[in-house]
């Protein structure tokens, strides 16, 4: 293990001369610290300073599904780094297969997977198979990518053109063509003034299909529960009518489950409440809750024979290699990843504290009248924060910042709504590890609960 120095003052100041953060604007840190995560347990993480937080956002950007602190998997990458940590993946590992067959145990009509190592990268690799279907299927006709607004599928330049936050994306084009994007599903924020909201959101869909013309649409790509734009559930019936259009028009079904994957929904995969079935789905970040690298895309045994069908042509496979991915440390941690998920009960408790979870928000609307709306599905909940109730005006981010400070004043980290939803960067977000208890739900409701009095009153 690292032994760290008593006294962080240099790790502070090297990482304040040299390190370029994500997300971050650099100027403030040179008047202020910038904040190093030094040691991590259970639900728990400490600061620099030695200061103890509940992480409430699993490492940021709900990622450490199973909790900090695991020796059993630190154990298991490095038994299988000390016997073969490394060889491209043209050939196998023992961990890649044994991961690959335990999970798509919990993924009934998926047979194959296809590692890499990040969230973006395993929904490019979506992109590229479904470019290559067209081309060697459809005469290369069916090539569109049909994205959601307010959805987020990566940042490299090719997931950022299916980018549903337009400040993600505004800078850096321009873009390959052939990304569509299609109206989002929140009802709180309503497009359309109808009864059953759920189906209307996905008839709208289908109107951009038949406007790009159905047989230019190889892929509908979606998040299962939106994260980043709004921890958006979409309505009843919306899945069913989306899974319909799909075949209707013969277009693939991509569910981006990197963040909604193993577990954070109560179920090993978000789609999984809904009944649907898919024909990619992407994971990353709760694979291996972290400790180490890893992504997948799976994919049906119908679609991995349409990369086989033409074997007579030599160019038929799919022409992609990544070289660190399935690297077999990631499959080793991804392995007791899942054991742990699975053996500890960490499903069922993830509903059970995700109900309590937004129970308590929702019995806050009574105290704090900016609380708009509470929604959520499993450990993965939003409260949407807005000046009126009525006319449900957003609260200005500056202020939503100004919450999530002051729960972290009192030992709570919690997230927000990402910054490039412009106007819409106004719903706090909890992600707690799947191992989360009562007394931890409680802290983390008083502790909202403290910060919205701090600012509100
Ligand atoms: N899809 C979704 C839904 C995400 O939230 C993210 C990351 N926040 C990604 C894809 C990209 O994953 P990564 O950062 O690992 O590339």
């Amino acid at each position: 293990m690292t032994q760290l120095p008593n006294d962080l003052t240099h790790i502070v100041e090297a990482d304040r001369a040299h390190v370029w953060h994500h997300l971050l604007q650099h100027k403030p840190l040179e008047t202020s610290d910038p904040r190093i995560i030094v040691r991590g347990h259970g639900i728990r993480v400490w600061d620099q300073n030695g200061r103890e937080y509940l992480d409430a956002v699993s490492g940021g950007v709900w990622t450490v599904n199973v909790g900090y602190g695991r020796q059993s998997i630190a154990d298991a990458v490095r038994d299988q780094l000390v016997e073969m940590n490394y060889f491209a993946q043209s050939a196998g590992s023992v961990p890649g297969s044994l991961f690959a067959e335990r999970l798509l145990a919990k993924m009934p009509g998926m047979s194959r997977v296809y590692y890499s190592n990040s969230g973006s990268e395993a929904n490019e690799k979506v992109f590229k198979m479904v470019r290559q279907i067209s081309a060697q299927h459809h005469g290369g006709r069916k090539s569109k990518i049909l994205f959601r607004e307010r959805d987020y599928h990566g940042t490299t330049i090719g997931a950022l053109a299916a980018c549903g936050q337009p400040q993600r994306a505004e800078l850096y084009g321009p873009f390959p063509d052939g990304f569509v994007e299609v109206p989002h599903c929140l009802e709180y924020r309503k497009q359309w003034d109808v009864e059953n909201y759920g189906e209307r959101a996905a008839d709208a869909i289908e109107e951009v299909i038949l406007r790009e013309g159905p047989d230019t649409v190889g892929l509908l790509c979606l998040e299962p529960v939106t994260a980043g734009g709004g921890v958006i559930v979409p309505p009843a019936g919306y899945w069913e009518r989306v899974q319909e259009i799909c075949r209707k028009y013969d277009i693939l079904l991509h569910i981006d489950e990197v963040v909604c994957g193993m577990g954070r929904t109560g179920e090993w995969f978000g789609y999984q409440n809904y009944g649907v079935e898919p024909d990619f789905v992407t994971m990353a970040k709760g694979v291996a809750s972290g400790y180490a690298a890893i992504s997948c895309t799976v994919t049906t045994e119908a679609v991995f024979d349409m990369f086989k069908e033409a074997a007579a042509d030599p160019m038929s496979y799919f022409r992609d290699i990544s070289t660190f991915g399935g690297c077999a440390s990631g499959p080793a941690a991804a392995l007791e990843n899942l054991r742990i998920i699975e053996d500890e009960g960490l499903l069922a408790n993830t509903r059970t504290m995700g109900a309590r979870l937004r129970a308590n928000l929702e019995a806050l609307m009574d105290k704090h009248p900016v609380i708009g709306d509470v929604r959520g599905a499993g450990l993965f909940v939003g409260a949407e924060l807005v000046a009126d109730r009525g006319t449900k005006e957003p609260i200005a981010e500056a202020v939503v910042q100004k919450v999530v400070a002051e729960a972290g004043a009192r030992g709570v980290i919690i997230g927000m709504t990402n910054r490039s939803l412009p106007g819409l960067n106004n719903t706090l977000c909890f992600s707690p590890a799947l191992i989360a208890t009562e007394d931890d739900i409680q802290e983390i409701t008083d502790a909202v609960d403290a910060g919205l009095t701090a600012v509100f009153g």
